[in-house]
Protein backbone atom coordinates (compact mmCIF):
# COMPACT_ATOMS: atom_id res chain seq x y z
CA UNK A 1 0.00 0.00 0.00
CA UNK A 2 1.38 3.36 -0.71
CA UNK A 3 1.05 6.18 1.66
CA UNK A 4 2.13 9.52 2.00
CA UNK A 5 5.26 10.96 3.79
CA UNK A 6 3.39 12.08 7.42
CA UNK A 7 5.74 14.73 8.21
CA UNK A 8 4.09 16.67 5.62
CA UNK A 9 1.16 16.69 7.42
CA UNK A 10 3.31 18.48 10.40
CA UNK A 11 3.96 21.22 8.06
CA UNK A 12 2.26 24.17 9.88
CA UNK A 13 -1.15 24.63 8.04
CA UNK A 14 -1.68 28.53 8.19
CA UNK A 15 1.88 28.67 5.84
CA UNK A 16 2.77 32.01 5.64
CA UNK A 17 2.53 33.17 1.87
CA UNK A 18 -0.69 31.72 0.87
CA UNK A 19 -2.64 33.40 4.01
CA UNK A 20 -1.12 36.87 3.06
CA UNK A 21 -2.67 36.16 -0.33
CA UNK A 22 -5.89 34.41 0.93
CA UNK A 23 -6.21 38.01 3.57
CA UNK A 24 -5.03 40.46 0.66
CA UNK A 25 -7.65 38.42 -2.04
CA UNK A 26 -10.68 39.10 0.26
CA UNK A 27 -9.87 42.76 1.43
CA UNK A 28 -9.87 43.22 -2.52
CA UNK A 29 -13.36 41.34 -2.93
CA UNK A 30 -14.71 43.45 -0.55
CA UNK A 31 -12.72 47.10 -1.74
CA UNK A 32 -12.83 46.22 -5.46
CA UNK A 33 -11.08 49.83 -6.23
CA UNK A 34 -8.57 49.94 -4.16
CA UNK A 35 -4.50 49.62 -5.83
CA UNK A 36 -2.57 47.54 -3.28
CA UNK A 37 1.21 48.09 -3.18
CA UNK A 38 3.28 45.40 -2.17
CA UNK A 39 6.40 45.14 -0.06
CA UNK A 40 5.51 41.62 1.06
CA UNK A 41 7.83 39.02 -0.86
CA UNK A 42 11.35 39.53 -1.51
CA UNK A 43 10.95 38.98 -5.26
CA UNK A 44 13.13 41.01 -8.30
CA UNK A 45 11.26 43.33 -10.50
CA UNK A 46 14.20 44.81 -12.35
CA UNK A 47 14.84 43.72 -15.89
CA UNK A 48 18.12 42.07 -16.14
CA UNK A 49 21.62 44.28 -17.32
CA UNK A 50 23.25 44.76 -20.60
CA UNK A 51 26.00 42.25 -19.81
CA UNK A 52 23.90 39.52 -18.65
CA UNK A 53 21.78 39.63 -21.48
CA UNK A 54 24.76 39.34 -24.07
CA UNK A 55 25.97 36.37 -22.14
CA UNK A 56 22.76 34.90 -22.32
CA UNK A 57 22.37 35.58 -25.59
CA UNK A 58 25.93 33.69 -26.49
CA UNK A 59 24.28 30.52 -24.88
CA UNK A 60 21.83 30.62 -26.85
CA UNK A 61 23.69 30.90 -29.90
CA UNK A 62 26.56 28.24 -29.02
CA UNK A 63 23.31 26.16 -29.05
CA UNK A 64 22.86 26.73 -32.58
CA UNK A 65 26.26 25.18 -33.75
CA UNK A 66 27.42 21.94 -34.08
CA UNK A 67 30.66 23.34 -33.18
CA UNK A 68 29.64 24.77 -30.02
CA UNK A 69 26.43 22.36 -29.43
CA UNK A 70 26.80 20.92 -26.13
CA UNK A 71 24.25 18.25 -24.37
CA UNK A 72 24.46 17.32 -20.71
CA UNK A 73 27.27 18.98 -18.81
CA UNK A 74 28.84 18.27 -15.68
CA UNK A 75 26.78 18.48 -12.66
CA UNK A 76 28.63 20.68 -10.86
CA UNK A 77 28.91 23.21 -13.54
CA UNK A 78 31.23 23.80 -16.33
CA UNK A 79 34.85 25.02 -15.72
CA UNK A 80 34.31 28.55 -16.81
CA UNK A 81 31.54 29.18 -14.77
CA UNK A 82 33.26 27.39 -11.32
CA UNK A 83 36.50 29.91 -12.13
CA UNK A 84 34.52 32.85 -12.59
CA UNK A 85 33.31 32.02 -8.87
CA UNK A 86 36.57 31.25 -7.74
CA UNK A 87 37.83 34.69 -9.03
CA UNK A 88 34.99 36.60 -7.62
CA UNK A 89 36.22 34.99 -3.66
CA UNK A 90 39.97 35.74 -4.65
CA UNK A 91 38.45 39.45 -4.85
CA UNK A 92 37.75 38.73 -0.76
CA UNK A 93 41.18 36.91 -0.23
CA UNK A 94 39.16 34.07 -0.07
CA UNK A 95 40.51 30.58 -1.78
CA UNK A 96 38.10 27.93 -3.23
CA UNK A 97 39.02 24.98 -4.91
CA UNK A 98 36.95 24.85 -8.65
CA UNK A 99 36.30 21.49 -7.46
CA UNK A 100 34.74 22.67 -4.39
CA UNK A 101 32.19 24.79 -6.24
CA UNK A 102 28.58 22.92 -6.93
CA UNK A 103 26.66 25.40 -9.39
CA UNK A 104 23.16 25.05 -9.24
CA UNK A 105 19.67 26.10 -10.06
CA UNK A 106 19.01 28.16 -6.98
CA UNK A 107 20.13 29.06 -3.25
CA UNK A 108 16.68 27.77 -2.39
CA UNK A 109 16.62 23.78 -3.39
CA UNK A 110 20.70 23.74 -2.33
CA UNK A 111 19.45 24.69 1.10
CA UNK A 112 16.98 22.77 1.01
CA UNK A 113 18.50 19.44 -0.34
CA UNK A 114 21.45 19.89 1.80
CA UNK A 115 20.15 18.32 4.75
CA UNK A 116 19.33 15.18 2.68
CA UNK A 117 23.00 13.95 3.10
CA UNK A 118 22.78 13.89 6.74
CA UNK A 119 20.95 11.57 8.83
CA UNK A 120 17.93 11.37 10.31
CA UNK A 121 18.87 12.18 13.80
CA UNK A 122 20.84 15.46 13.54
CA UNK A 123 20.08 17.73 15.93
CA UNK A 124 18.47 20.74 13.95
CA UNK A 125 19.30 24.42 14.93
CA UNK A 126 17.74 27.77 13.15
CA UNK A 127 17.66 31.08 13.58
CA UNK A 128 14.15 33.15 14.73
CA UNK A 129 12.83 34.04 13.01
CA UNK A 130 14.44 31.90 9.80
CA UNK A 131 13.84 31.47 5.90
CA UNK A 132 11.20 29.13 6.23
CA UNK A 133 12.90 26.44 3.75
CA UNK A 134 15.18 25.74 6.94
CA UNK A 135 12.78 24.44 9.38
CA UNK A 136 9.99 22.83 6.64
CA UNK A 137 12.59 20.41 4.66
CA UNK A 138 13.96 19.38 8.24
CA UNK A 139 10.13 18.35 9.19
CA UNK A 140 9.83 16.85 6.08
CA UNK A 141 13.26 14.65 6.29
CA UNK A 142 11.77 13.79 9.78
CA UNK A 143 14.01 15.60 12.01
CA UNK A 144 11.48 17.53 14.24
CA UNK A 145 8.53 16.43 16.05
CA UNK A 146 4.74 17.99 16.21
CA UNK A 147 4.32 21.66 15.34
CA UNK A 148 3.28 23.19 18.87
CA UNK A 149 0.82 25.37 18.26
CA UNK A 150 1.04 27.20 21.75
CA UNK A 151 4.44 27.95 21.03
CA UNK A 152 4.42 28.58 17.16
CA UNK A 153 7.37 26.34 17.15
CA UNK A 154 7.95 22.65 16.05
CA UNK A 155 9.03 20.29 18.64
CA UNK A 156 12.75 18.96 18.15
CA UNK A 157 14.42 21.76 16.77
CA UNK A 158 16.59 23.91 18.51
CA UNK A 159 15.93 27.49 17.75
CA UNK A 160 18.01 30.36 18.52
CA UNK A 161 16.00 34.10 18.76
CA UNK A 162 17.15 36.52 17.40
CA UNK A 163 15.84 39.60 19.21
CA UNK A 164 16.41 43.60 19.57
CA UNK A 165 18.58 42.52 22.48
CA UNK A 166 20.84 40.42 20.61
CA UNK A 167 20.84 42.83 17.89
CA UNK A 168 19.56 39.71 15.90
CA UNK A 169 22.22 37.69 15.80
CA UNK A 170 22.35 35.03 18.56
CA UNK A 171 24.34 33.19 20.44
CA UNK A 172 25.76 29.47 19.22
CA UNK A 173 23.50 27.27 21.02
CA UNK A 174 24.15 26.31 24.81
CA UNK A 175 23.68 22.61 23.86
CA UNK A 176 25.34 19.85 21.61
CA UNK A 177 23.75 20.47 18.16
CA UNK A 178 24.65 18.82 14.94
CA UNK A 179 23.23 21.17 11.69
CA UNK A 180 23.31 25.10 12.23
CA UNK A 181 21.85 27.19 9.55
CA UNK A 182 22.77 30.47 9.11
CA UNK A 183 21.74 33.09 7.04
CA UNK A 184 23.29 36.56 6.51
CA UNK A 185 22.39 39.46 5.37
CA UNK A 186 19.46 37.76 7.30
CA UNK A 187 16.04 37.78 5.50
CA UNK A 188 13.90 38.19 7.25
CA UNK A 189 15.63 40.48 9.84
CA UNK A 190 18.33 42.30 7.58
CA UNK A 191 20.70 41.70 10.55
CA UNK A 192 24.47 41.42 9.16
CA UNK A 193 26.64 38.55 11.46
CA UNK A 194 30.54 40.22 12.14
CA UNK A 195 33.56 38.40 11.66
CA UNK A 196 33.51 38.02 15.82
CA UNK A 197 29.90 37.30 15.75
CA UNK A 198 30.39 33.95 12.94
CA UNK A 199 33.62 33.39 14.35
CA UNK A 200 31.78 32.13 17.84
CA UNK A 201 30.14 29.95 15.63
CA UNK A 202 32.70 28.67 13.76
CA UNK A 203 34.51 27.86 17.31
CA UNK A 204 31.25 26.44 18.68
CA UNK A 205 30.94 23.98 15.53
CA UNK A 206 34.85 22.36 15.60
CA UNK A 207 34.18 22.38 19.81
CA UNK A 208 31.00 20.37 19.31
CA UNK A 209 31.41 18.73 15.80
CA UNK A 210 28.75 20.48 14.04
CA UNK A 211 28.52 21.54 10.85
CA UNK A 212 27.52 25.34 9.66
CA UNK A 213 25.21 25.62 6.63
CA UNK A 214 25.89 29.56 5.44
CA UNK A 215 23.44 30.80 3.21
CA UNK A 216 24.72 33.91 1.61
CA UNK A 217 22.29 34.97 -0.82
CA UNK A 218 22.76 38.42 0.15
CA UNK A 219 25.83 39.10 0.53
CA UNK A 220 26.09 41.33 -2.54
CA UNK A 221 23.84 43.92 -0.71
CA UNK A 222 27.03 44.08 2.10
CA UNK A 223 27.81 48.08 1.95
CA UNK A 224 30.15 48.24 5.30
CA UNK A 225 33.93 46.96 3.42
CA UNK A 226 34.33 45.42 7.44
CA UNK A 227 31.19 43.08 7.24
CA UNK A 228 31.90 39.36 6.00
CA UNK A 229 30.37 38.19 2.75
CA UNK A 230 31.58 35.13 3.27
CA UNK A 231 32.11 32.32 6.51
CA UNK A 232 35.02 31.84 4.54
CA UNK A 233 36.36 35.16 5.46
CA UNK A 234 36.51 33.80 8.95
CA UNK A 235 39.60 31.60 10.22
CA UNK A 236 39.10 27.77 10.40
CA UNK A 237 35.21 27.72 8.53
CA UNK A 238 36.40 25.49 5.89
CA UNK A 239 36.70 22.55 8.33
CA UNK A 240 33.20 23.06 9.55
CA UNK A 241 30.84 25.26 7.05
CA UNK A 242 29.01 24.75 3.62
CA UNK A 243 28.28 27.82 2.02
CA UNK A 244 24.91 28.68 -0.14
CA UNK A 245 24.51 31.42 -2.74
CA UNK A 246 22.53 32.63 -5.62
CA UNK A 247 22.55 34.79 -8.66
CA UNK A 248 18.77 35.60 -7.59
CA UNK A 249 19.00 38.47 -5.94
CA UNK A 250 22.23 40.47 -6.96
CA UNK A 251 21.73 40.08 -10.30
CA UNK A 252 18.05 39.68 -11.14
CA UNK A 253 18.26 35.63 -11.67
CA UNK A 254 15.17 34.92 -9.56
CA UNK A 255 13.40 33.46 -12.36
CA UNK A 256 16.43 32.38 -14.47
CA UNK A 257 17.50 30.22 -11.87
CA UNK A 258 21.47 30.12 -10.90
CA UNK A 259 23.26 29.12 -7.39
CA UNK A 260 26.48 27.85 -5.93
CA UNK A 261 27.32 25.94 -3.08
CA UNK A 262 30.61 25.26 -1.56
CA UNK A 263 31.65 22.12 0.28
CA UNK A 264 35.46 22.52 1.27
CA UNK A 265 37.40 19.34 1.05
CA UNK A 266 38.69 20.32 4.58
CA UNK A 267 35.03 19.72 6.05
CA UNK A 268 35.56 16.97 8.46
CA UNK A 269 33.06 16.25 10.75
CA UNK A 270 32.13 13.27 13.48
CA UNK A 271 33.54 9.99 12.44
CA UNK A 272 33.81 10.96 8.89
CA UNK A 273 37.10 11.67 6.87
CA UNK A 274 37.83 15.05 5.28
CA UNK A 275 36.24 15.19 1.51
CA UNK A 276 33.43 12.95 2.32
CA UNK A 277 30.84 14.96 2.91
CA UNK A 278 32.10 16.83 -0.79
CA UNK A 279 31.54 13.05 -2.20
CA UNK A 280 27.83 12.65 -0.88
CA UNK A 281 27.03 16.36 -1.95
CA UNK A 282 28.47 15.27 -5.42
CA UNK A 283 26.56 11.66 -5.08
CA UNK A 284 23.67 13.22 -4.14
CA UNK A 285 23.45 16.23 -7.02
CA UNK A 286 24.63 13.65 -9.53
CA UNK A 287 21.56 11.40 -8.70
CA UNK A 288 18.46 13.98 -8.35
CA UNK A 289 20.28 16.91 -10.79
CA UNK A 290 21.47 17.20 -13.91
CA UNK A 291 23.39 19.99 -13.74
CA UNK A 292 22.55 23.71 -14.08
CA UNK A 293 21.12 24.74 -17.81
CA UNK A 294 23.94 25.78 -20.17
CA UNK A 295 22.83 28.93 -21.55
CA UNK A 296 22.13 30.34 -18.06
CA UNK A 297 25.99 29.40 -16.71
CA UNK A 298 26.41 31.86 -19.56
CA UNK A 299 24.61 34.44 -18.00
CA UNK A 300 25.94 33.76 -14.45
CA UNK A 301 29.82 33.89 -16.26
CA UNK A 302 28.88 37.93 -18.05
CA UNK A 303 27.29 38.72 -14.54
CA UNK A 304 30.55 37.75 -12.81
CA UNK A 305 32.70 39.56 -14.89
CA UNK A 306 33.76 42.98 -14.61
CA UNK A 307 31.60 45.16 -16.34
CA UNK A 308 28.55 42.86 -15.28
CA UNK A 309 29.44 42.86 -11.71
CA UNK A 310 29.75 46.27 -11.92
CA UNK A 311 26.42 46.13 -13.66
CA UNK A 312 24.91 44.17 -10.85
CA UNK A 313 26.15 46.22 -8.27
CA UNK A 314 24.13 49.02 -9.97
CA UNK A 315 20.75 47.03 -9.78
CA UNK A 316 21.76 46.03 -5.80
CA UNK A 317 21.88 49.77 -5.41
CA UNK A 318 18.85 50.59 -6.74
CA UNK A 319 17.03 48.14 -4.29
CA UNK A 320 19.36 49.74 -1.26
CA UNK A 321 18.07 53.28 -2.31
CA UNK A 322 14.46 51.55 -1.52
CA UNK A 323 15.31 50.38 1.53
CA UNK A 324 16.43 53.97 2.52
CA UNK A 325 12.95 55.43 1.53
CA UNK A 326 11.67 52.73 3.47
CA UNK A 327 13.99 53.29 6.47
CA UNK A 328 13.54 57.33 6.22
CA UNK A 329 9.35 57.17 5.87
CA UNK A 330 9.10 54.47 8.82
CA UNK A 331 11.55 56.74 11.31
CA UNK A 332 10.38 60.05 10.73
CA UNK A 333 6.98 58.51 11.75
CA UNK A 334 8.71 57.65 14.68
CA UNK A 335 8.32 53.68 14.36
CA UNK A 336 11.70 51.87 15.02
CA UNK A 337 13.01 49.65 12.26
CA UNK A 338 16.15 47.55 11.94
CA UNK A 339 17.78 46.38 8.88
CA UNK A 340 17.73 47.92 5.62
CA UNK A 341 21.06 49.15 5.25
CA UNK A 342 23.26 46.02 4.38
CA UNK A 343 20.76 43.75 3.24
CA UNK A 344 17.16 44.94 1.50
CA UNK A 345 14.84 43.72 4.23
CA UNK A 346 13.71 46.09 6.59
CA UNK A 347 12.37 44.66 10.22
CA UNK A 348 10.06 46.64 11.10
CA UNK A 349 8.68 46.77 15.19
CA UNK A 350 4.89 46.74 15.07
CA UNK A 351 3.56 50.07 17.07
CA UNK A 352 1.53 49.93 20.27
CA UNK A 353 2.91 46.19 20.75
CA UNK A 354 0.48 44.98 17.90
CA UNK A 355 0.90 41.25 17.10
CA UNK A 356 2.07 41.15 13.84
CA UNK A 357 -1.12 39.56 12.00
CA UNK A 358 -3.06 42.55 13.78
CA UNK A 359 -0.45 45.16 12.53
CA UNK A 360 -0.94 42.88 8.44
CA UNK A 361 -4.52 43.93 8.34
CA UNK A 362 -4.18 47.55 10.25
CA UNK A 363 -1.52 48.43 7.65
CA UNK A 364 -3.66 46.69 4.66
CA UNK A 365 -6.99 48.43 5.38
CA UNK A 366 -5.41 51.86 6.24
CA UNK A 367 -2.85 52.47 4.32
CA UNK A 368 -3.21 49.81 0.95
CA UNK A 369 0.43 48.15 2.11
CA UNK A 370 1.24 44.50 1.72
CA UNK A 371 3.98 43.28 3.72
CA UNK A 372 4.89 40.07 5.77
CA UNK A 373 3.77 39.18 8.99
CA UNK A 374 7.07 38.51 11.10
CA UNK A 375 5.38 35.60 12.90
CA UNK A 376 5.08 33.85 10.17
CA UNK A 377 8.90 33.33 10.26
CA UNK A 378 9.23 31.69 13.98
CA UNK A 379 8.05 32.54 17.00
CA UNK A 380 10.66 35.62 18.03
CA UNK A 381 9.30 37.37 14.45
CA UNK A 382 6.26 38.22 16.77
CA UNK A 383 5.77 41.91 16.93
CA UNK A 384 7.68 42.58 14.12
CA UNK A 385 6.98 43.39 9.99
CA UNK A 386 9.12 42.28 7.28
CA UNK A 387 9.56 45.37 4.62
CA UNK A 388 11.00 44.42 1.30
CA UNK A 389 12.83 46.68 -0.52
CA UNK A 390 12.21 45.28 -4.11
CA UNK A 391 9.93 47.17 -5.92
CA UNK A 392 10.05 49.74 -8.77
CA UNK A 393 11.25 53.12 -6.96
CA UNK A 394 8.01 54.99 -7.82
CA UNK A 395 6.18 52.35 -6.34
CA UNK A 396 8.28 51.79 -3.30
CA UNK A 397 7.57 55.97 -2.70
CA UNK A 398 4.28 56.25 -2.85
CA UNK A 399 3.84 52.62 -0.49
CA UNK A 400 5.83 54.48 1.86
CA UNK A 401 3.82 58.06 1.13
CA UNK A 402 0.45 55.93 2.11
CA UNK A 403 1.86 54.47 5.40
CA UNK A 404 3.03 58.42 6.38
CA UNK A 405 -0.60 59.84 5.36
CA UNK A 406 -3.02 57.27 6.66
CA UNK A 407 -1.26 54.65 9.42
CA UNK A 408 -3.27 55.79 12.20
CA UNK A 409 -0.67 55.48 15.33
C1 LIG B 1 15.79 34.54 -1.99
C2 LIG B 1 16.57 33.67 -1.08
C3 LIG B 1 17.37 32.66 -1.58
C4 LIG B 1 17.53 32.50 -3.08
O1 LIG B 1 16.98 31.37 -3.56
P1 LIG B 1 17.09 31.03 -5.10
O2 LIG B 1 16.56 29.64 -5.14
O3 LIG B 1 18.53 31.09 -5.48
O4 LIG B 1 16.25 31.99 -5.88
C5 LIG B 1 18.09 31.87 -0.71
N1 LIG B 1 18.05 32.09 0.62
C6 LIG B 1 17.33 33.08 1.14
C7 LIG B 1 17.37 33.32 2.59
C8 LIG B 1 16.55 33.88 0.31
O5 LIG B 1 15.80 34.84 0.84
Amino acid sequence: MVRLNANYYKLAAGYLFPEITRRTKKFLEQNPDVKLMKLGIGNTTEPLTKTVIEGLHQGVKKLANVETYTGYGEYHGEMPIRTALQSFYKKRNVDIDVEEFFVSDGAKPDSGNIQSIFCTDSKVAVQDPAYPVYVDTNVIAGRSGEFNEDKKLYEGIYYMPCTENNGFIPDPPCEKMDLIYLCSPNNPTGAVATKKQLKRFVDYAIAHQALIIFDAAYSAFIRDPDLPRSIYEVDDAKKCAIEINSFSKSSGFTGVRLGWTIVPFALAIENVNAGDVHKFWMRRQSTFFNGPSNIIQEGGVAALSDQGWKECQQLVDYYMNNAQTILEGLSRMGLTAYGGVNAPYVWLKTPNQMSSWDFFNKLLSETHVVGTPGSGFGPSGEGFFRLSAFGHADDIQRAVQSIQDNLRL
